[in-house]
């Protein structure tokens, strides 16, 4: 690290946890961030501030006026852009030190065929997206942070494909539970929601690139907003779950 890298770093460095070998452990790191919406728009400032390697964004949308009231990563002069390409801008100002690479793509599975990531966030607004991206993680054996806020709760889980035995977003959410309608458009959410479960994504995935404590791991998070009550409910695997059940790893 150069002398503006320890200064940049230096908040993290004076923690009693951190060290040098992390903070490089996060410069190697290369996540993959699942929409570009209020969660994203939480979780992109924080992982590209903490020096994550390299970043890549999907979305395929474009700034609405109705995103403005949670959506943080961006202003009236961005109505009409690509998200993906106003987040890289901001994010770019906020350190030029990491790769935020933009895609602006609705994410499917012939997209993510051949990728590789280190982790995954997934803020994405639809069920489909979720077991997609979910698929792919325990086919690949890596983290998933998994985040959604809607009206006044906001959840969050983080699965450890890495292990057996470990749940998956699939052995929580049958195919076909999820109600595909039932999104922010509809239902609307508390601005500062997104930014509470987005921040904690962030947190959870900047702790697993570390290698620092995993406690969230195996857990679901409820937080309702409305009445300021976290929950924590224990995740175990489904011995019927389509994707994750029977695995076998070295
Ligand atoms: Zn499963």
């Amino acid at each position: 690290m150069d002398d503006a890298q320890l200064l940049r770093y230096s908040r993290h460095l004076l923690l009693p946890q951190w060290d040098a070998e992390i903070q490089q452990r996060l410069t190697d790191a290369r996540v993959l961030l699942v929409g570009a919406g209020g969660l994203g728009c939480a979780v992109a400032p924080y992982l590209v501030a903490a020096g994550v390697g390299t970043v890549h964004i999907v979305d395929d949308d474009e700034v609405d006026l109705s995103n403005l009231q949670r959506q943080i990563l961006y202003g009236t002069t961005s109505l009409g852009q690509p998200k993906v390409a106003a987040a890289r801008q901001r994010l770019h100002d906020l350190n030029p030190g990491v790769q935020v690479i933009p895609h602006r793509v609705r994410l499917d599975a012939g997209w993510l065929t051949g990728r590789h990531f280190d982790l995954v966030l997934d803020g994405s607004d639809n069920f489909a997206t979720r077991y997609t991206v979910n698929a792919f993680c325990v086919r690949q054996g890596i983290g998933l942070i998994s985040g959604a806020a809607l009206g006044w709760q906001g959840q969050l889980a983080v699965f450890d494909a890495s292990k057996s035995g470990e749940a998956c977003y699939a052995c929580l959410y049958h195919f076909g539970q999820g109600d595909e309608e039932d999104s922010c458009t509809r239902s609307g959410v508390i601005g500062p929601l997104v930014g509470v479960v987005g921040s904690m994504m962030a947190l959870e995935a900047i702790k697993w690139l570390g290698q620092l404590e995993r406690s969230v791991v195996g857990a679901l998070i409820v937080y309702d907003a409305l009445h300021s009550v976290f929950r924590q409910i224990r995740l175990r695997q489904d011995p019927e779950c389509p994707v994750c059940a029977g695995r076998n790893l070295a």
